[in-house]
């Protein structure tokens, strides 16, 4: 059978975690990789080039990012220690002084991050409603450096059209770079769209057991000034994650499309129960005929539509802290992407930001979609 990757589909991909295997033993599985350093030969030559030292060269590491490098479809991928590194290593590469233009209403984290960055670094920033197309013409004066938008976004699952964004950023001389953390690869690969940078926070799906902290950058041209940037900045500061991390990542990986095939079906089975349901006002999942940004989800998503989403429910706050402390199979935790249901009141965790106080986030697992229907409708009733 042929490897070649381009050939293979994502479940051979991941399953097989890209052809890793234990090379010294034959083993199925590849050992992790824990040296801090390599050996030179009698003539000074490393042993192994490329291995000189473990802050950035690790083999595990690599064996983890090429999975995600053929997931993705890029051109190359690096791991970083979180989804935050992961950013954080591509807004350093901007010079002070650039233009950014970033997606309003996305994962908090990125915001507050960002926001702080740019105002110490002199870089003007722009935050505009993404998924309107006008407003981000509008925004993306020329010349700018850098768009970034989430797709779906975190927490109002909103659906930026990435093929468009990419021809707007373009047109403006700026790169656009996607957080696809709630779509995975396995549902959009935003570099075949146009993206020139994809991003994930590895802690979530990609993981998905909820015992890994990571972030992934992907690229689709290797060779540009920004990706080399990156990848200096990542040896020479040390970002790196380590082997263990990179091991249980490839691990959580194997079933990565699986997972997300079975958290797709959870999640709209979730999400027309709760439309239907009289105790809920309003349901954003990009599933769903009644949301905004239907239509570019099932143009730009394969195979479902995720397994975020968020939900107003009947009576404000009160009844919304009481619904959650109903539950008993969804845990009450912030992140999302495991195979165990998560559900979280957002404005507690981001009390100024225009969150509705009547607002839960649901991340849905993998479990019985009957038995998480039943909890929820519980937890409803009263
Ligand atoms: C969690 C998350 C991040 C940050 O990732 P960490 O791994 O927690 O650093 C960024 N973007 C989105 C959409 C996320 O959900």
């Amino acid at each position: 059978m042929s490897t070649d990757a381009d050939k293979l589909k994502p479940a051979t991909i991941a399953a097989h975690a890209a052809g890793a295997v234990d090379v010294a033993g034959a083993g199925v599985v590849p050992g992790v990789h824990l040296a801090t350093t390599y050996r030179r030969g009698a003539d000074n030559a490393l042993l192994v080039a490329g291995n000189a030292y473990g802050r950035d060269q690790n083999e595990t590491v690599r064996q983890a990012e090429e999975v995600l490098r053929q997931l993705e479809g890029a051109a190359a991928t690096l791991l970083f220690p979180s989804g935050m590194a992961a950013i954080a290593a591509l807004f350093r590469t901007l010079p002070n002084g650039a233009r950014v233009v970033l997606q309003s209403g996305i994962y908090w984290g990125a915001t507050a991050w960002i926001r702080d960055f740019c105002s110490r670094r002199d870089l003007v920033l722009d935050e505009v409603d993404a998924p309107d197309l006008q407003a981000l013409s509008a925004a993306c004066v020329s010349p700018a450096d850098l768009v970034w938008i989430e797709v779906p976004s975190n927490p109002w699952l909103k659906t930026v059209d990435i093929a468009a964004a990419a021809r707007i950023a373009h047109a403006a001389g700026a790169v656009l770079a996607v957080d696809s953390t709630a779509a995975t690869p396995v549902l959009t690969r935003p570099l075949e769209l146009g993206a020139d940078f994809v991003m994930h926070s590895g802690t979530k799906a990609i993981n998905g057991h909820t015992d890994v902290v990571a972030g992934v950058l992907s690229c689709r041209d290797k060779t540009s000034a920004i990706w080399q940037a990156v990848g200096i900045d990542r040896h020479d500061a040390g970002a790196i994650i380590g082997p263990f991390e990179a091991w249980l990542l490839m691990r959580g990986m194997r079933t990565l499309p699986l997972r997300i095939e079975r958290m797709c079906v959870n999640a709209m089975a979730i999400a027309k129960f709760l439309q239907a349901h009289e105790g809920v006002e309003a349901v954003f999942y990009p599933g769903l005929t009644s949301h905004a940004g239907h239509e570019v989800a099932t143009r730009q998503m394969s195979g479902g539509y995720g397994y975020l989403m968020s939900v107003l429910v009947k009576g404000g706050r009160k009844r919304a802290l009481d619904v959650i402390g109903r539950l008993h199979l969804f845990h009450r935790a912030t992140s999302l992407g495991g195979v165990e249901s998560l559900v979280e009141h957002r404005h507690t965790i981001e009390p100024d930001t225009g969150i509705p106080e009547n607002l839960l986030r649901l991340s849905i697992g993998i479990e019985d979609a009957g038995d998480l229907i039943a909890d929820l409708k519980q937890a409803l009733m009263a």
